[in-house]
């Protein structure tokens, strides 16, 4: 085992890891799974080929994530996919469905977007 090399990965595999996961935690999308594969991937392909296919872990990662903004959940302050209806950190509603035309509105939203109703 050649620990320099393992170091070297290791730089680049940490933060490609850390950011995996911190994105997919908030978009509720397998933060573990992604992480995991980026960290294995990152660090156990020999030499060059471990930040190479870190990087390809990242751009699949990209590709397949799922799409849309990103909003700060009202509880608890962290990022959040914008169309969850619950946030994937502290499981707070993000959104409530009108009770006349049960569109999704979002949690902190005093008028209904759609119908204009009042809802609290
Ligand atoms: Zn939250
Ligand atoms: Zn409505």
């Amino acid at each position: 085992m050649n620990w320099t090399a393992l170091a070297i990965n290791l730089v680049f595999a940490g933060p490609v890891a850390y950011w995996t996961y911190s994105d997919a935690k908030g978009r509720d999308a397998n933060p573990i799974l992604w992480a995991a594969t980026a960290l294995l991937v990152g660090l156990f392909f020999l030499g060059p080929l471990g930040p190479i296919g870190a990087a390809i872990v990242l751009i699949i990662y990209l590709l397949v994530r799922p799409k849309g903004a990103m909003r700060i959940c009202p509880y608890c302050k962290k990022k959040a996919l914008d169309w969850l209806a619950f946030c994937p950190h502290c499981k707070g509603a993000l959104k409530r469905d009108c009770y006349r035309c049960f569109a999704a509105v979002d949690a902190e939203n005093e008028f209904c977007p759609n119908c204009h109703t009042k809802l609290s």
